[in-house]
């Protein structure tokens, strides 16, 4: 049994944050932009929920949230989406590096860091990925050495999303090559204006360009920049992918909600056969049910711990991240199947909303590979939370 009783505190926010969004509407974005007029755009936006206190809520007061819980974070995410605020820019920061300091991080990291994050003075990229080191994460290469009191860092990352307009970056890497491999890595915080840090931009298939090869050449930092222990990375480095499959899923789950409301808007002015219906009834229900189990998961780390920002997500997210991600991917399919006759069109007078649906349906389907693909979550899901055998140990 699902139970999405939210509590009267939780309601009351809900009501206190729409009617804060009333005196203050979210930027209104025309159709698509480039990257870095929506850099812009959604940097001024974040600055202005940030002084009103409404971004990372669910972190510590005495770091710039409210000490709520992540049920009540998720409430503003959707409050957000129904006043059609664009997506916020510092998303690795707010929902990934950001409760990874206030978990593992040193107290001068977290005062030197939250605020900027908050703020969107300072915007995040992950550093996780390599060229062979992708759904086998342990099998990072790229490593750190320490000479004359400062660590070197020299090799390469790959799939670095939105690593052209960060500011900082995340990272995980192999400082000692001798040890067993899941004890070698250690997780560390760089600057992304450091000498020996180059960008090469990569696109999608969908056009866009968010994501690029990141190479590092002798990048030298400091060991306070290390967070947690030398040869603790794996932990803190699992840690953060918990967060982003519970917390960050969640945030990605309005865009089915925005792709459903553009379906439903086009059946609405071109009609519907039965058969449409049905699919898009479908998909509604299918959505509203993978919300309703990240909703569920939320709760019960509320209901875990007294204070529910104390509880980390468990593998469970790996649940929420495949039910959506799949959800998502249908959706924008269905979407296509609407455009008879125009979905060759991606520009000009015949094209519907100048490629929408043609764009979303081909960004979608990086959605099941980032974050863990698909049959990583199985995996997971299989191993950590049906007991089943290990892979490799039956
Ligand atoms: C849109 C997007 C944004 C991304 N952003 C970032 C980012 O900002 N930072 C970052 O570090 N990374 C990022 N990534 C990378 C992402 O984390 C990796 O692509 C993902 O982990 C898969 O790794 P891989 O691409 O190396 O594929 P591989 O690991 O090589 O997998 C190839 C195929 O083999 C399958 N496979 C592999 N191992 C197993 C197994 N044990 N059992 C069953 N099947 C298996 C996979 O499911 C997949 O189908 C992003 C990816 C995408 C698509």
């Amino acid at each position: 049994v699902i139970s999405l009783q939210l509590k009267k505190e939780t309601e009351e926010l809900r009501r206190d944050f729409l009617l804060w969004l009333k005196d203050n509407p979210p930027p209104k974005i025309a159709g698509r932009i480039e990257l870095s007029d929506f850099v812009e755009i959604s940097r001024s936006w974040q600055r202005v929920l940030a002084q009103s206190r409404w971004v990372g809520v669910h972190w510590p007061e005495r770091y710039g949230g409210r000490g709520l819980s992540l049920v009540e974070e998720a409430v503003i995410q959707e409050c957000l989406a129904q006043a059609g605020s664009p997506q916020l820019i510092n998303l690795f920061g707010l929902t990934m590096v950001g409760p990874v300091l206030i978990q593992h991080g040193s107290e001068e990291q977290r005062q030197r860091f939250l605020p900027k994050i908050l703020s969107a003075e300072e915007i995040w990229c992950q550093g996780f990925s390599e060229p062979d080191a992708g759904s086998d994460l342990a099998a990072v290469k790229t490593k750190a050495e320490l000479r004359e009191g400062k660590w070197h860092i020299s090799g390469q990352k790959v799939w670095t999303s939105f690593a052209q307009v960060a500011d900082w970056c995340f990272i995980l890497l192999r400082t000692d090559p001798a040890a067993q491999r899941y004890k070698g890595l250690t997780y560390f915080l760089f600057p992304m204006n450091s000498p020996g840090v180059t960008l090469r931009p990569l696109t999608q298939i969908s056009g866009d360009k968010e994501f690029n090869e990141l190479f590092l050449d002798d990048v030298a930092v400091g060991g306070d920049m290390i967070v947690g222990t030398e040869g603790g990375g794996w932990n803190i480095a699992i840690s953060t992918l918990m967060y982003e499959r519970v917390v960050l899923t969640f945030a990605r789950h309005l865009q089915s909600e925005s792709a459903l409301n553009e379906i439903r808007d086009l059946l609405r002015t071109r009609g519907a056969s039965e058969t449409e219906k049905i699919q898009f009834g479908r998909l509604l229900a299918r959505s509203m049910a993978v919300r309703a189990l990240a909703l569920n998961h939320l709760t019960s780390y509320e209901q875990a711990a007294s204070s529910a920002s104390a509880v980390a997500p468990g593998p469970e997210g790996s649940l929420d991240k495949l039910g959506w991600s799949e959800c998502y991917q249908d959706i924008c399919k269905f979407a296509l199947t609407l455009l008879t006759g125009t979905g060759i069109f991606t520009r000009g007078e015949r094209a519907y909303k100048d490629g929408l649906f043609q764009h979303d349906y081909l960004y979608s389907r990086g959605r099941t590979i980032a974050a863990g693909t698909s049959e990583i979550q199985r995996n997971i899901i299989a191993e950590r939370l049906l007991g089943l055998p290990r892979e490799g140990k039956h």
